[in-house]
């Protein structure tokens, strides 16, 4: 008897542990499976993005920053999408191990290998619809988004659900670690040291500190992408538009008719920071070779040896490289380089997404977080506490942060609705205005937290726009001076005198024309005189001006300041002002309503390279060969004299009137002459690289 029973306690024990061996197979094979079948998902997910979308996700990037087959050796750029590669696949491991913990419970209640099927089956299905639904409630434009608008896409469906679905995953832990002490001890002491990371992680996006008093002003300036000043109320636009910036000007010096020196903003941006043209400090193009720009700011190192925190942010850095290189001690926004555009357009899965917008997205999407250009996710408030919690609260700051909603393809993390009373049948201009409602209020955020925060107490904000853009609105058109020419219509047609985007045609006044404030805070209230400042001006005009209010004085091997300290209100400037603007390159696809990825790829693939630090730049040659094919203008009055590189004629504007007409056969009095050889003085150094019509206009 007692023989029996040892032997039936020995078979129970030893189908305990086959059954052990048993779960604990199945747990394994269950794991693989559902690792290989959430792999298998992306697969499926990006093909059928590439089905819904017009263009492919890789013929899209390749459009946006001309990357070419050869490009993929670059070190940096396969290093970071391996890393992007080696992430996405380690989330969807720790998913798919969720998934199979969860499971463990169910196992153990059956021994049938169909029950077990099941049950793994239904969790998968509810992860993954918990995922879908969450995906498509947060970020409803997303092309995964296709719970959107059912039931499914519901918050209280989401939170009964993930409440459901992390109840199972933190019971099934409990279960299977609690018989295995010191596991089960380890877990949790690992459990309450990581609460307080993730708390603090969690709280650093809403701590406010409090800035000290300084008697050094910040230095605050605010670039908004685009921003074209026809559209706001000084400029007789629709309040509604922008009611806050708006508000904002209400209280500001704003310097009329200011111009960028170049439509792009990278070009713009050296212009503000080193106050000077393109021809000057090098950097005519976005995405120059470093090694042919001069990289040294004289404001930020004066700033920074009266004890200034420098820090440049921007949400979109793919055509502006601008960082810690430039003499800044942080620079904020997205990682830059090549793999920007590559990792944005596969990005859009539902696991990615929900990730983006965390805390640890800093690390584990260095290229999505806080990248405009990623707009499906896009989070305008998250940009701006990011931008607000690294200014320093012990010392004064300069701050030059650039605002990018305003830029193509003008989407959003949302829908826009469509307002059929505004709808002109223009879709970009359509989304351009929509588009200016939400900087218009990441903006006003902004400001509120600057002043929250103590940073107004004593500060002198900029707030500017780095180009405008061209939608070829009726509006905008010049046309043809018939008073003081013989021209024809003929020619009139000939000339383009209208493009999209910005950079692309000098002749476009809308891409050229800027907004350009300032405003003096003291105890976080405006204190400075506001109206209208009449004249001319140019962004370049920003660091003279601030050298002149911080008492600053250049270097003996700095070169001059091309710009002017900007005037108080009433001030005669004497009208007797030149400003100089020149295009970028005429590519005109790149900007075009809709991109044709073949022609900006047969047009400018080959101008790019990419570096070791798998960063995107022009390649040296192409950069000299492409200042040949520049348009220059010089504003002086009323007028802008224009030389275009392909064409003998030269294009008088008369930008009051806006109209044109060509040199060759005008009859009126506008002072031309001195235009002409201002500009031909201002471009001389780039003799060797200006087409022949240029250099005989100049008589060089
Ligand atoms: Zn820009």
């Amino acid at each position: 008897m007692a023989k029996d029973m040892g032997c039936v306690c020995m078979n129970k024990e030893s189908n305990h542990n086959n059954n052990k061996r048993n779960s604990s197979i199945s747990l394994m094979r269950t794991y693989i499976r559902t690792l290989a079948l959430l792999l298998l998902f992306i697969v499926v997910f990006i093909n059928y993005k590439q089905l819904i979308q017009f263009y492919s996700a890789f013929s899209l990037a390749n459009a946006m920053t001309q990357i070419e087959i050869e490009h993929l050796s670059s070190k940096g750029l396969l290093l970071d999408l391996g890393y992007f590669l080696g992430i996405v696949f380690l989330l969807h491991a720790c998913w798919a191990a969720v998934i199979t913990v969860s499971c463990r419970s169910w196992f153990l209640l059956s021994d049938n290998d169909n029950v077990k099927t099941q049950c793994w089956l239904i969790l998968l299905l509810l992860h993954y619809i918990f995922i879908l639904s969450a995906n498509a409630y947060f970020y409803p434009t997303s092309l995964l988004g296709i719970f959107r608008g059912t039931p499914l896409a519901n918050g209280v469906f989401i939170g009964i659900l993930g409440t459901l679905l992390i109840t199972n995953f933190i019971f099934a832990m409990v279960q299977a670690l609690l018989p295995r002490k010191r596991l089960f001890i380890a877990s949790a002491l690992v459990m309450t040291l990581l609460t307080p990371v993730v708390i603090y992680n969690v709280l650093r996006t809403t701590e406010q500190t409090l800035a000290t008093s300084s008697d050094k002003p910040n230095i605050i300036i605010i670039g908004i992408d685009g921003l074209r000043p026809d559209h706001l109320a000084h400029k007789g636009a629709d309040n509604k538009l922008a009611p806050n910036i708006n508000k904002l000007l209400s209280q500001s010096l704003i310097y009329d008719r200011t111009y960028t020196p170049q439509g792009r903003t990278y070009v713009a941006w050296m212009g503000i920071l080193t106050g000077q043209y393109p021809i000057t400090n090098g950097a005519r193009f976005n995405l120059a070779p470093p090694e042919l720009v001069d990289l040294r700011l004289p404001l930020i190192t004066a700033l920074k040896a009266q004890g200034y925190q420098a820090t440049y942010a921007m949400d979109e850095r793919r055509f502006n490289q601008i960082d810690e290189s430039y003499g800044f001690d942080k620079a904020i926004g997205p990682k830059i380089g090549a793999a920007d555009a590559i990792i944005a357009s596969f990005a859009d899965l539902p696991l990615i997404n929900l990730w983006v917008n965390t805390p640890a997205s800093h690390w584990l999407f260095p290229y999505l977080y806080i990248n405009r250009a990623y707009g499906k996710t896009y989070n305008p408030h998250l940009f701006n506490q990011e931008v607000l919690n690294g200014l320093a609260v012990d010392k004064p700051n300069f701050l030059a942060v650039h605002f990018c909603q305003l830029h193509w393809p003008f989407t959003s993390k949302d829908f826009i609705e469509l307002d059929k009373s505004r709808w002109d049948g223009n879709y970009n201009h359509y989304m351009y205005q929509e588009m200016i409602k939400k900087v218009d209020r990441q903006v006003d955020e902004f400001m509120k937290g600057l002043q929250g925060r103590g940073q107004l107490n004593n500060a002198q904000v900029y707030l500017l726009s780095d180009h405008g853009e061209g939608f070829m609105l009726a509006k905008d058109r010049l046309t043809l001076d018939k008073l003081h020419s013989s021209q024809t219509e003929d020619s009139d047609n000939r000339l383009n005198v209208a493009a999209w985007g910005h950079g692309t045609n000098n002749l476009a006044q809308e891409q050229s024309e800027v907004l350009l404030a300032s405003i003096r805070y003291k105890q976080g209230k405006p204190v400075n005189q506001a109206g209208v400042v009449k004249g001319l001006f140019s962004l370049i005009d920003v660091a003279p001006s601030i050298f002149e209010m911080q008492d600053f004085k250049l270097e003996p091997q700095d070169n001059p300041f091309d710009g002017r300290p900007l005037k108080a209100l009433d001030t005669n400037t004497g009208g007797e002002e030149y400003v100089f603007v020149e295009s970028s390159l005429p590519v005109n696809a790149i900007n075009a309503s809709f991109i044709d990825d073949k022609k900006v790829m047969s047009e400018t693939a080959s101008h790019y390279e990419i570096r070791d630090n798998g960063r995107i730049v022009m390649k040296p040659a192409a950069y000299q060969a492409n200042i040949r094919l520049k348009q220059r203008s010089v504003y002086y009055q009323d007028w802008q004299l224009t030389l275009l590189p392909k064409d003998n004629n030269i294009i008088l504007v008369n930008t009051r009137e806006k109209s044109w007409q060509s040199l060759a056969n005008y009859q009126g009095d506008a002072p031309w002459r001195k235009m002409l050889n201002s500009m031909c003085k201002h471009y001389e150094k780039d003799l060797d690289s200006m087409s022949e019509y240029n250099a005989s206009n100049c008589n060089f």
